[in-house]
């Protein structure tokens, strides 16, 4: 038996999981055969010996029930945007609809083979020729490259192409613009790019200001890079000033597209003045993530940087899609093969099973959802920004900070009351912040539960502190030594 503990029942069925490696005995297998009715032979008479191992050291002996219950088990340890409420901020843990799952089976799309010649792709080609047009309508640009892997990975393209172009002009320049609101990618982006940050303060209202930008706008700025809506939640309500200041000293503008639930359908990139733009299609477009589910981070951009596109762009010839691979001017590939083709047949479903309305509509509620939080707790929890928010808010631990109760202590009481952390400590220029992103999924009954957790938690701070410093008091695991974790960890499974 494995596990400790375990007896028939609800409450008293708490697997403590050894590591697969400390279960089964040896000789047990995972397979069942009938007896063979060919002559058998023994491996050195097929195989040179010294290509032979006497046996693989270490691989645990067991059975097929052991290894499904094994991972079935460690499964359900797992929280998931399919068993409640997951208010990640910045991530967007939106629901995903089930028809997706659908159509990225089709055999079609699920046994696809890179290298299947193009005759025998069209359907491919054609769904990813679509979804370009659909996002640079969504992002109001000109054209798309699917190619990149996650959010951060297209803001890497985006950059090297407005790298590529200010080269083909003669200077790459040597400096990024990076408001102080933006995310942590987007200065790691820069620097990777070989360029140097020049950081912007946020204003009062919690957003940059033009000002700020003329001051530090010169000929060596090669772009900005506008987290927009900023990890604040806030929409950047001078983008349009700032891109018309930056565009007049012929710099470009880059905005790290990743908050776009809450523009999609109602305002477009394009027009704010933005040249560069990626798309995370795990957080908008719906798709698993978190946990190291696959992404894509498709990258939008205005005509003058087509030429620098990664190759191959899908292009339509006639009735036939081709992949072109003849752009010399192209800054290359940034993965194998053209795309995470799975991430954009689930992206695409939704798309076409939303509509535009249905996308603005997702858009509106996920705005409603946040504020409706925001509204809620206001008073409750320091509200850093006082100000009506886009997809998600952000309030600090400043008034329970009095009591000596953290950020910290409040996310882990969550998980008593049944409910996912929201981001904490994060965006850095709040501190001690939590940023709460329901998105449109959820429904009025999960956000008034989620709001009477946090208030309850509120009260708790100031009439049971002790108690709060020691939440979670429910799951398996308790509160943890998270320094001592990470500096002595203990990686092997001991039966206790
Ligand atoms: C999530 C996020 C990113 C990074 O996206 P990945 O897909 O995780 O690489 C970048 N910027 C912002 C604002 C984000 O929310």
């Amino acid at each position: 038996m494995s596990g400790t503990g375990n007896t028939v029942g609800t409450r008293g069925l708490v697997l403590n999981e050894p590591l697969i490696f400390g279960q089964g005995s040896p000789g047990r297998v995972g397979y069942s055969l009938p007896p063979s009715d060919v002559p058998e032979k023994k491996a050195e008479a097929l195989i040179p010996r010294r290509l032979l191992r006497d046996g693989i050291p270490g691989l645990p002996e067991v059975s097929e029930v052991d290894v499904i219950r094994h991972y079935t088990r460690i499964s359900q340890w797992n929280y998931c945007v399919d068993l409640g409420f997951y208010p990640l901020g910045s991530c967007t843990m939106k629901y995903n609809p089930r028809i997706n799952e659908d159509m990225a089976r089709l055999p079609g799309f699920a046994k696809a083979h890179p290298y299947q010649p193009e005759e025998l792709s069209q359907g491919a080609l054609q769904l990813m020729w679509e979804l370009e047009q659909y996002l640079a309508d969504v992002s109001g640009l000109d054209r798309v490259t699917l190619q990149p892997s996650a959010g951060a990975h297209g803001e890497l393209t985006g950059l090297m192409m407005i790298r590529a172009y200010h080269t083909s002009r003669g200077n790459p320049r040597s400096k990024v613009l990076i408001p102080d609101s933006a995310h942590g990618t987007n200065p790691a982006t820069s620097a990777l790019c070989g360029y140097r940050v020049v950081p912007v303060k946020e204003g009062p209202r919690g957003v940059v200001e033009a000002k700020a930008v003329a001051e530090v706008m010169d000929e060596e700025v090669a772009a900005i890079m506008v987290t927009n809506p900023n990890t604040l939640g806030l929409f950047e309500e001078n983008i349009v000033d700032v891109a018309k200041i930056v565009h007049a000293k012929g710099g470009q503008v880059y905005c790290d597209g990743a908050n776009l639930n809450s523009v999609m359908g109602i305002s477009r990139p394009g027009d704010w003045g933005v040249d560069v733009i990626q798309i995370n299609l795990h957080k908008t477009f719906s798709q698993p993530h978190g946990g190291g589910g696959p992404g894509a981070g498709p990258v939008a951009l205005r005509k003058h940087l087509a030429p620098f596109m990664p190759f191959p762009t899908v292009e339509k010839k006639g009735n036939r899609f081709v992949l072109d691979y003849q752009r010399p001017k192209s800054i290359g590939k940034v993965r194998a093969f053209a795309a995470s083709f799975g991430v954009l047949v689930r992206s695409y479903t939704y798309i076409r099973s939303m509509g535009a309305a249905g996308l603005r509509r997702a858009a509106e509620v996920a705005i409603l959802n946040a504020n409706y939080i925001l509204s809620q707790l206001k008073g409750v929890y320091h509200l850093p920004y006082d100000r009506h928010c886009m997809h998600e808010c952000v309030f600090s631990d400043a008034l329970q900070a009095r009591n000596d109760i953290h950020t910290l202590d409040i996310a882990k009481r969550l998980i008593d009351y049944g409910f996912h952390p929201p981001t904490i400590y994060f965006p850095l220029i709040v501190k001690g912040a939590l940023m709460i992103e329901p998105t449109e999924t959820e429904s009025k009954e999960t956000l008034d539960q989620f709001i009477a957790a946090m208030r309850r938690i509120a009260q708790e701070a100031q009439e049971n502190p002790e108690m709060l410093r020691l939440a979670p008091h429910n799951p398996r695991v308790t509160r943890m030594n998270e320094t001592k974790a990470a500096r002595e960890p203990k990686l092997r499974w001991q039966p206790t």
